[in-house]
């Protein structure tokens, strides 16, 4: 049998890591078969422990699993205890190891961007397990700074707490409006309801590079407000999503897969739907 992936979440239905986790095996010609699931909610744990006792090799998980999937591990990498979160599972010897892969996702797509993050002013939208899970991966680029601006302050300040490096420090949206940056990172899922991050315009220049993590057919609702007031460097969440499962599928396969074709071809198929 072709050894077996998953990728469990609620809701599942929009799933494109079959898509690039197949590409990926085509690409590197690896055997493997791949496939979403939906789970209830109160089933994760249970639904996990027996694919993995079934033979399963590994699984992504998605929204709103990753801390349980971080309680359910063994062992944990570095990635996974900074970000309090898992999205790649993996089964072997009776164990389950966890990794977190989204932060490495961004910084390998803005850094394929060509955008310089060392010595970089950034600011981070939102404080939950996406800003959160980034955070080190950026860190470790070297930036001058990177602030946190959530919606509910006292949350930014909290998640900036833990990292306990000067380097970082959390905000409200409005404190944040004289500021200059170099990089506008919106880990918020206001997008997702068609709407933006309350942030002022001011922080909008030309040469200021505006990142969604969201990504969809249509310009996002932050890059489009990005764009009407100045930016021309707009990049969406695609290029995230495929590093992020390219990581994961390198932990699986021991073999590193071209992210761009996989990005190409994605992008192509979710603009003919
Ligand atoms: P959480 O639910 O953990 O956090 C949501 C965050 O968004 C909070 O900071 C919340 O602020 C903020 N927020 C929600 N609505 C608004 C609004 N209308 N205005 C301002 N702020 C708002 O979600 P995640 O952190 O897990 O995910 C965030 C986004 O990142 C999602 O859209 C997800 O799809 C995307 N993502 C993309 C990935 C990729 O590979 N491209 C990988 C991982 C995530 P508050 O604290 O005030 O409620």
């Amino acid at each position: 049998m072709m050894d077996q992936y998953r990728v469990f979440g609620n809701p599942i239905k929009h799933s494109r890591s079959p898509f690039i986790h197949h590409s990926f095996a085509k690409q590197t010609s690896q055997q493997l078969n791949y496939q979403s699931e939906l789970i209830a909610l109160d089933d994760f744990e249970i639904k996990v422990t027996q694919f993995a006792a079934q033979g399963g090799k590994g699984a992504n998980i998605t929204v709103p699993f990753k801390e349980q999937a971080y309680d359910l591990c063994n062992e944990l990498s570095q990635s996974a205890l900074s970000a309090g979160a898992v999205n790649t599972l993996t089964f072997k010897n009776n164990k389950i190891y966890g990794d977190n892969t989204d932060g490495l996702g961004l910084v390998q797509d803005l850094l394929r961007q060509h955008v310089k993050l060392k010595g970089s002013r950034i600011l981070l939208l939102g404080a939950g397990g996406a800003a959160k899970g980034v955070i080190l991966p950026l860190l470790e680029q070297n930036p001058i700074s990177i602030a946190v601006a959530n919606r509910t302050v006292s949350r930014a300040k909290d998640l900036c707490k833990q990292f306990n490096d000067k380097k970082i420090d959390g905000y409200g949206f409005e404190q944040i409006n004289k500021n200059e940056f170099d990089i506008i990172i919106n880990a918020t899922s206001a997008s997702l309801d068609n709407k933006i991050p309350k942030i002022s315009i001011q922080l909008i220049k030309p040469n200021v590079v505006c990142y969604d993590m969201v990504y969809a057919k249509k310009m996002t609702p932050f890059l489009s407000w990005a764009k009407e007031h100045g930016s021309v460097h707009l990049i969406d969440g695609l290029g995230m999503l495929v590093g992020q499962a390219s990581e994961s599928f390198a932990i699986w396969r021991n073999v590193k897969p071209e992210v761009e074709p996989v990005i190409e071809s994605l992008r192509a198929s979710i603009l003919a739907e």
